[in-house]
């Protein structure tokens, strides 16, 4: 079976999981324990993936701080800095994940919070007029842009997003889930980016496991963000909960697999990418339509319409050759919520499709398509 289902998680790599072993076994200590050895072993580790994560991300290790995964990073970081500013508004977009949208809910039905919802292009990208007349209306607390779709591979120009935002005093955060592991991330020179979220099972770490990155304040001091899991004084204070040592350490490993390969992993998911689009034309020709952009995008992600076709059939009948998905895996009972947001038709939704590949597979693999 062909594993067409990269977006929606990756299998953990051998090196991984192999630098994760000893920590469910020998070094079973608890990090926050002190002076014997298991202990402190089990502290340097989870340092040692902190370190190779700030590498990864180039920002400080000491910015980073362990989370479950994307949906807790997201969760926390919209509730506590919009809470400390309740009179605000949150701006976030239509197109995020539904851990964002969900809390984004929350905060205004439950807290009274005032939230805006960015629209989005046929690609599902930002309009950066909108977001200022936005930022101009009212005070606003935080800006939460996803970074790169998971449904459609575009991405959002964090960079300018950031900056126009910082003009007004606001902070920013985007999810990374998507970006990380499949674009080169540079914290140190996004300046006016202050969160960013982020999970290993999409770049071959475990699952359960994530970060929420934390920019320290102008004078270098760390943000106090008020936690969303109270509990000891794990993470600085401001995430309680014993740390999962086996998984932390999972996820550097994975964290540092990735920046050694980058620049290779890039280009040969944009062949496998091209070859994947030029398959598809080849075969299907005007009975399909890519919903995906061709370029400044997530090299890997390819979102098509199979006009006619029912989706979820086509998924269900694809099951034993080949693993694809209608969207988002996290809301997988639902028309996908970005592909309407980009100005399909619930028909059109519904014929949709999402390719996410891959590295462990090759051009040779995709020729399966020929067969089908
Ligand atoms: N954000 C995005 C864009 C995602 O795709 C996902 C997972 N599908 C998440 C957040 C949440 O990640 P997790 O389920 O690992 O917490």
């Amino acid at each position: 079976m062909l594993y067409l289902d990269n977006s929606s998680t990756t299998p953990v790599y051998p090196e991984v999981l192999e630098a994760m072993l000893p920590y469910f076994l020998k070094e079973f200590g608890n990090p926050s324990s002190k002076y014997y050895s298991l202990a402190e072993n089990s502290k340097n580790a989870v340092e040692h993936a902190r370190e190779q994560l700030g590498k990864f991300l180039n920002c400080s290790s000491t910015e980073l701080y362990f989370t479950s995964g994307a949906t807790e990073s997201n969760n926390w970081i919209l509730k506590s800095v919009s809470s400390s500013l309740p009179d605000h508004q949150v701006i976030t977009t239509v197109t995020e994940h539904s851990s964002n949208l969900e809390i984004a809910k929350y905060l205004n039905e439950q807290l009274n919070i005032h939230v805006e919802y960015l629209s989005v292009d046929q690609f599902g990208r930002i309009n950066f007029s909108e977001l200022e007349s936005l930022l101009k209306k009212r005070p606003t607390s935080l800006v939460s842009i996803i970074w790169g779709n998971n449904e459609l591979g575009s991405l959002n120009d964090i960079q300018r997003a950031s900056e126009l935002v910082a003009q007004y005093g606001a902070l920013f955060h985007t999810d990374a889930t998507h970006v990380v592991g499949k674009m080169r991330i540079n914290l140190s020179e996004l300046t006016n980016v202050h969160f960013l979220s982020a999970s290993a099972h999409k770049f071959n770490g475990p699952k359960g496991i994530g970060i929420a990155y934390v920019q320290k304040d102008e004078d270098g001091i760390p943000r106090k963000l008020t936690p969303l899991i109270h509990g000891g004084g794990q993470e600085q204070g401001i995430r309680g909960g014993t740390l999962a040592v086996p998984l932390i350490v999972g996820m550097g490993k994975a964290a540092e697999m990735h920046q050694a390969a980058l620049s290779k992993n890039i280009k040969k998911l944009e062949k496998l990418e091209e070859y994947l689009v030029q398959l598809l034309t080849r075969k299907f020709g005007s009975n399909i339509r890519f919903n995906s952009d061709q370029t400044n995008k997530i090299p890997g992600i390819v979102n098509v319409q199979f006009i006619g076709i029912n989706n979820e059939v086509l998924v269900k009948q694809l099951a034993p050759v080949m693993a694809v998905s209608t969207g988002s895996a996290c809301s997988s009972s639902k028309p996908s919520h970005v592909l309407q947001a980009i100005g399909l038709t619930l028909d059109e939704v519904r014929s949709s499709i999402r390719f996410s590949l891959s590295t462990k597979i090759d051009l040779d693999d995709l020729n399966i398509f020929l067969e089908l």
